[in-house]
């Protein structure tokens, strides 16, 4: 078994001079020329590379990540967008003309410079450990900022990876890893920054948020949602039972783009129930507690809060519901919910639970969907092309997933986050180089039109007015 660095919070009186060490590297211009960035990005790369066993271990230990979610989902995905962000890197920071631009004012050059923003605090979660963590930084890094990295302390070990990691390949002057939990967050946040970009609960999101307002900073926040499936009666009732199952399997549902519900129409409940029947039996042929490819709860206290929604609810138990406190296993566990205000529907559950609720008609699940959460991160309407285009039409999200699960994510040239509760920002690809930039609107204006521009001072008249 690998050997892995311990998690050690950072010294709380430690904290202030570190991020001032980070702030004084940007002030210095030393992260802005592009070779800079694209070396840190490469190294980064290659430390991940390089420390691939450590990071399977560590997303083992802290949530039970079987290998090939780790790769796909983890190291796959912030590889895959450094190598992206640096091929791309000139083509994303070079000066944009401006557009539309009348004859006279091309005189003035008008363009856009891309900007870094500054020094940056990166907020992650401990669902996907890495990704959420890094992902943001490699934007980070592309834009041309220094950052300080704070990850979950909720997956520890991954959180003491990345900080070896970041320690041993990076510009240890420009970028490094603060640990800890609330106390050293909320030191961080007492600090000076040009963003803050945070994934996690919206009730924390709002805590950033404040204080955030309180120096005018900006931020991103990636935060949960209340996702619906929708399921008409003409869709594939074994499509919509397999993808959105995987869809909750994946990190045992611990996703904040899984569906934390299904609206289906009655008619094909029936079918659908069987088909998600079978397909947990095809993915799982001796049980999914015996299985290496499923996951753990990450902790006893989520563990308990998942217990306590199936404890409370009024559904009825259609598949699944064994679980294990000792082993933090809780089952994928499908539920026929008969109301609206079941905690099950109405509260993010970030965990294996599949609520379903039946509806009579396609407008009556877009109704529910709406009242549930007006803007959740993500939907999945299931049905003919002019279903989930009227589901895509008529209820709002961050991303949407027409006829599958969180497919949307794992293109690198899509735009990832929210809307209105659900998040604010977003980044992947060309998007996590565009949030820690500013756009810098620059006109030039030669000696030589001084002529020209005489028009505009006083004395005014109308004469000029006219002209
Ligand atoms: P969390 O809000 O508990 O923690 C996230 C981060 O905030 C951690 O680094 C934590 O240390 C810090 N934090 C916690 N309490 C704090 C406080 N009082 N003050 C300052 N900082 C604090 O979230 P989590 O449990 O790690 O993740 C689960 C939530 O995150 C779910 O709601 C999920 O939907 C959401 N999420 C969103 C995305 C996305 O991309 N939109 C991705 C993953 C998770």
């Amino acid at each position: 078994m690998a050997t892995l660095p311990l998690f050690e919070h950072t010294p709380l009186e430690d904290i202030p001079a570190i991020v001032n060490g980070i702030r004084a590297t940007f002030r210095a211009h030393k992260s802005r020329p592009l070779e800079y960035r694209r070396v840190q990005l490469r190294k980064l790369y290659w430390g991940l590379h390089d420390n691939q066993d450590i990071i399977v271990e560590a997303c083992k230990r802290d949530i039970g990540k079987s290998s090939f979610e780790t790769h796909l989902t983890e190291l796959g995905m912030v590889m895959n967008d450094i190598i992206y962000l640096a091929d791309n890197l000139e083509k994303f920071a070079k000066d944009e003309p401006a557009e539309d631009v009348a004859l006279a004012n091309k005189l003035f050059g008008p363009k856009i410079r891309k900007d870094p923003l500054g020094t940056v605090l990166v907020i992650g979660a401990y669902n996907f450990p890495i990704q959420l963590s890094l992902g943001p930084l490699i934007g980070a890094i592309s834009a041309g900022c220094t950052a300080v990295l704070k990850p979950s302390e909720a997956a520890p070990n991954a959180a003491a990876v990345m900080q070896k990691i970041i320690a041993e390949h990076l510009d240890p002057t420009a970028y490094t890893v603060i640990q800890g939990a609330i106390p050293e967050t909320t030191a961080l946040l007492d600090q000076r920054w040009d963003k803050i970009f945070y994934t996690g609960s919206a009730n924390v999101g709002t805590i950033i948020a404040k204080k955030a307002a309180e120096t005018l900073t900006p931020v991103a926040l990636e935060l949960g949602g209340k996702n619906p499936a929708i399921i008409s009666k003409n869709a594939d009732p074994r499509l919509a039972a397999r993808r959105l199952l995987w869809n909750k399997i994946l990190n045992a549902g611990q996703v904040c783009v899984s569906q934390n519900y299904i609206l289906i129409d009655k008619e094909i409940l029936p079918a659908f129930i069987k088909e998600i029947k079978i397909a947990l039996k095809e993915f799982y042929p001796n049980g999914a507690q015996n299985s290496p490819d499923y996951g753990k709860i990450v902790n006893t206290r989520q563990f308990t809060r998942l217990k306590k929604m199936l404890d409370e609810t009024s559904g009825k138990i259609l598949l699944g519901g064994t679980m294990s406190e000792k082993d933090l296993f809780l089952e994928p566990t499908v539920v026929q919910v008969d109301s609206l205000t079941d905690s099950l529907v109405v509260d993010e559950s970030f965990g294996p639970l599949i609520p379903v609720f039946a509806v009579t008609d396609l407008d009556e699940a877009i109704q529910i969907a709406n009242e549930v959460d007006g803007t959740p991160l993500a939907i999945y309407p299931f049905g003919n092309s002019k279903e989930t285009e009227k589901v895509l039409s008529q209820v709002r999200s961050g991303g949407a997933g027409v006829n599958d699960g969180c497919f949307h994510l794992s293109i690198p040239t899509l735009p990832f986050g929210g809307v209105g509760g659900s998040g604010t920002g977003a980044y992947h690809g060309r998007a996590s180089f565009e949030t820690f930039t500013h756009r810098r609107s620059i006109t030039t204006t030669p000696g030589w039109v001084e002529g020209l521009l005489a028009i505009r001072y006083p004395p005014y008249s109308l004469a000029k007015q006219k002209k």
